[in-house]
């Protein structure tokens, strides 16, 4: 609360010497003070929105939420409603305009049971409330990238920034996700007053064969003859450099800082600008920043006149300015017109060429009590900031408003700092208090205390020697999970052994060892990489062998051209986007023999073709080529068969086979079993318009999975997400596995996301692969019993249906602590003792070495086929 106190105490005194002693606001860099979603100062009846989801997730939840607290207040639109959902908006009035530089936006993760928020978002504003601007960045994109996911915030850049008083944002959305906002506006006010300028818009230039674009390109109002009802370059807050062909923002053309004009272009020998304001002020001057380098013809203006108008009709007697001419100098620099205190809430100034060009960048005006707009600091460091001689005298008072501005902050943060080691340290001196009256007065409770920690410290013995056996630093180099187990959910936190410290579990180790190496953003969770297995006598060892076996592209993936494939209908959609049926010409002659499909010599074939969503990002797209890599090397009967693949031009698309039944747990969701006394029958397999199969055609499917892991086993592939949704069902029940990936959008609900980075499908994993992060051979074989159980159950029920995801998590830390309190899951109805005590049990043995291999669970399910 304290330090609370002080934060407000000191933004009550930046601004106060802000106004006091510099008397100028608007530096981009400076002006980002959080505009009051957060802080409460923006009040509920000022937040509104198109739609909304329920009333729990109406436009006033929609705040910034930098605690994030429960995660749980936030906007959610209803999508559902609105056709192309693009029209969905929350709407913040801020009263007065601002001069807005950041906007930062957060999910809804609501502690772990919601999981929405806006990947992307578009912005819109106005000044008046009935116009209204698309933003758009320095190159046009409208689209900003917002949120991965539902925890963390993310701020983004207003480039070029944005005069508003009411500001929209409008998320971006494929109907396939509700999505949640939470947002916040960063800035500071716009005392300038200044609403629009109308100008002739920007000459071109010829420069040594160089095209130099003068126009004003960020302009937000209507543009015809003139440029008119809005604001642009002039007002963005970017001073242009000396030299008018370089640009302070990267990749701009050249002439991108100024607007300029060509003498000979405007007969008349000036520039007619017309400023508009909110209401009438008393002005006293105007800076106009001007490029000056004469020795390509440009020079600062030679004469300025200015009109005062007030009502409807401008006043007869302008104000009329001549700068000190400057031979001397090329530096950019503010020129300060004296207006002569004149009353006016609209002013139109004639700029008059003093040479072939005049460029200027950025014009501020100085009303009543206050200097406007422009920031007194450069943008950058090493701009020039015009102390040569012979040049506009105001620039040393520009520089010395500066310093005072620099010293006084200092001064401020220097006193700040003091108040705050002060509280802190008062702070940190009443807990050593509390703590040492604590432990005189309950000798008891610290008795226990020590036995905890006893148990504690036994327990991360067993923990780190378990992890010791089969964690080595080559693991932790290909583990995929790195950030999300930097800070592993409060769930396991809720785990007593787990509770007090996770560093003790060697997971930051790891985590911080993979971060190094580079993995950015929140990793896919399915990642597949190739680890070696090595079972020697009585422990497993991994190590990465032959990283090259998915290193480069694979030179038998050949390019089909995509003019070729011929869409049928959509079949489902991915982690990456749609997967479509199509079909493919001359695919047949086009595959090479080992990979042609046998018995199909169907022409044109029937192809599965998956496909990068056009505005993925670099990550995505990494991924998607990763799983192209994997695919390409894997060839067995039951594994999905990789054709061919188009990435020679975006889309990139993988050509796989078409499995005409689909996911295996949407069709055995569809299917019953049959009566043990039907089993033998051959009549069709139709009962009362229900599909009916045998157990024995299940454990059939079970067989085959388990053939395609033994072969997965064979090359020390590790899956990590093997369950029903993963698996494709062909012709005559032949099955296959895929999803090197991972499957979210349908079976969102079987993943379950830790601290907002990973989602896990923690209902098929083993216990160490929850508790320690362990992906291997053995854990690949426990998430094959939950696959089995959903076999054999039809896929009926998810696995642990009567358990929340934080009971699964608590069942988990059963497993580890292995006092008999685990709860299993149920053997499955018709299932024989054997196959569920000598198999779907020994998969999920504690201790991961005890496990069976594919090779003997293969055989198991072969010996046990009625
Ligand atoms: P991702 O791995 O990106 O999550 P999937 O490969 O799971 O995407 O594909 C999504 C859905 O598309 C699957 O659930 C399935 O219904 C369908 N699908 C994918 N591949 C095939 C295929 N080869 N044949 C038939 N249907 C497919």
């Amino acid at each position: 609360m304290e330090v609370m106190k002080v934060q407000q105490m000191s933004h009550h005194v930046v601004f106060i010497l802000l106004a006091a002693t510099v008397r100028s606001q608007v530096n981009p860099e400076m002006c980002r003070y959080p505009l009051g979603m957060t802080g409460g100062q923006i009040q509920d009846e000022d937040i509104s929105a198109s739609s909304q989801w329920s009333e729990s997730t109406a436009a006033r939840f929609g705040r910034l939420d930098l605690d994030n607290g429960d995660g749980d207040g936030a906007w959610c639109p209803d999508i559902m409603s609105e056709p192309d959902g693009l029209k969905e908006y929350l709407q913040v009035d801020l009263r007065s305009l601002y001069f807005i530089t950041l906007v930062g936006t957060q999910g809804r993760h609501a502690d772990g049971m919601g999981n929405e928020f806006a990947q992307r978002y578009r912005i819109k504003y106005s000044r008046d409330g009935s116009s209204w601007v698309e933003w758009q960045d320095r190159k046009g994109r409208q689209v900003i990238e917002g949120n991965r996911n539902a925890y963390d915030v993310v701020l983004k850049d207003l480039e070029p920034p944005i005069i508003a008083r009411f500001v929209r944002f409008m998320p971006v959305t494929d109907h396939s996700m509700i999505v949640c906002m939470r947002v916040e506006l960063y800035g500071c006010e716009w005392l300038d007053g200044l609403m629009s300028y109308s100008i002739p818009d920007g000459h071109q230039m010829i420069y040594r064969g160089l095209d130099v674009y003068f126009n004003d390109s960020v302009y937000d109002g209507a543009s015809a003859e003139r440029l008119t009802k809005g604001l642009g370059q002039l007002t963005d807050g970017t001073w242009g450099l000396d030299d008018f062909l370089h640009s302070h923002i990267y990749g701009m053309w050249p002439g991108y800082d100024y607007v300029g004009w060509n003498n000979k272009s405007l007969p008349k020998g000036y520039v007619e600008m017309i400023f508009e304001f909110d209401h009438v002020r008393n002005f006293t001057s105007m800076k106009v920043h001007c490029n000056n380098m004469f020795s390509r013809g440009v020079r600062m203006f030679r004469q300025a006149t200015c009109y005062f108008r007030s009502g409807s009709d401008w006043e007869a007697d302008p104000v009329t300015f001549r700068p000190n001419v400057d031979r001397t100098s090329q530096n950019a620099r503010f020129v300060t017109v004296s207006l002569g205190d004149r009353t006016a809430s609209a002013i139109k100034c004639r700029f008059h060429f003093s040479d072939l060009w005049m460029l200027f960048s950025e014009v501020a005006f100085q009303s009543g009590s206050a200097v406007y707009n422009t920031s007194l600091t450069p943008r950058k460091h090493g701009h020039p900031t015009n102390t040569l001689p012979g040049e506009d005298p105001t620039h040393k008072v520009d520089d010395s408003n500066t310093r005072i501005l620099i010293g006084c902050l200092v001064a401020i943060i220097a006193i700040l700092l003091v108040i705050i080691v002060i509280i802190l340290w008062r702070q940190v001196w009443q807990k050593m208090l509390e703590k040492a009256s604590r432990r005189l007065l309950d000798n008891e409770l610290t008795a226990r205390l020590a036995v905890q920690t006893q148990a504690f410290s036994s327990l991360h013995s067993s923990l780190s020697s378990e992890s010791d056996s089969t964690t080595n630093s080559t693991y932790e180099r290909i583990f995929p999970l790195c950030s999300d187990y930097q800070e592993p959910s409060r769930l396991i936190r809720k785990l007593p052994e787990f509770a007090q410290s996770t560093e003790h579990l060697g997971l930051s180790t790891s985590c911080r060892a993979l971060a190094s190496s580079g993995a950015d953003g929140a990793p896919h969770y399915a990642e597949a990489d190739i680890i070696s297995l090595q079972e020697s006598s009585d422990s497993y060892s991994i190590t990465a062998v032959n990283m090259n076996l998915f290193a480069g592209t694979d030179s038998s993936m050949r390019e089909f051209p995509r003019h070729k494939l011929t869409f049928k209908e959509k079949l489902g959609e991915g982690q990456f986007g749609e997967v479509h049926l199509c079909e493919a010409e001359g695919m047949q002659d086009f595959l090479d023999e080992d990979l042609s499909i046998e018995g199909n010599n169907e022409s044109p074939l029937l192809v599965a073709v998956k496909t990068l969503r056009e505005d993925a990002n670099k990550n995505a797209r990494n991924d998607f080529l990763k799983e192209i890599r994997i695919m390409s090397r894997l060839r067995d009967p039951n594994i999905v068969r990789l054709l061919a693949v188009c990435v020679d031009t975006d889309p990139l698309c993988m050509i796989t086979e078409y499995m005409e039944n689909g996911d295996l747990n949407q069709f055995l969701c569809m299917l019953r079993l049959k009566e043990a006394a039907d089993e033998d029958k051959t009549e069709p397999e139709e009962k009362e318009g229900e599909s009916m199969v045998s157990y024995s055609k299940l454990i059939g499917m079970a067989v085959q999975i388990a053939s395609g892991m033994k072969y997965l086993s064979s090359l020390n592939f590790v899956h990590r997400d093997l369950a029903t949704r993963n698996c494709l069902v062909g012709k005559n029940y032949t099955i296959k596995i895929a999803d090197f990936g991972m499957s979210r959008n349908l079976y969102r609900g079987d993943y379950y996301r830790i601290q907002g980075r990973a989602v896990l499908p923690i209902r098929w994993m083993s216990w160490e692969s929850i508790l320690l992060g362990k992906f291997t051979m053995a854990s690949d074989v426990w998430a094959f019993g939950v696959t089995l159980w959903e076999i054999l159950t039809l896929c009926k029920k998810q696995p642990y249906s009567q358990l929340s995801d934080e009971q699964v998590i608590e069942n988990t830390g059963e497993f580890f602590r292995d006092q008999g309190k685990q709860v299993y899951l149920p053997k499955p109805p018709r299932c024989p003792d054997g196959v569920y005590n000598d198999l779907m049990l020994s998969c999920w043995r504690r201790n991961a070495k005890q496990r069976p291999s594919f090779q003997e669970i293969h055989t198991q399910l072969m010996e046990s086929l009625p």
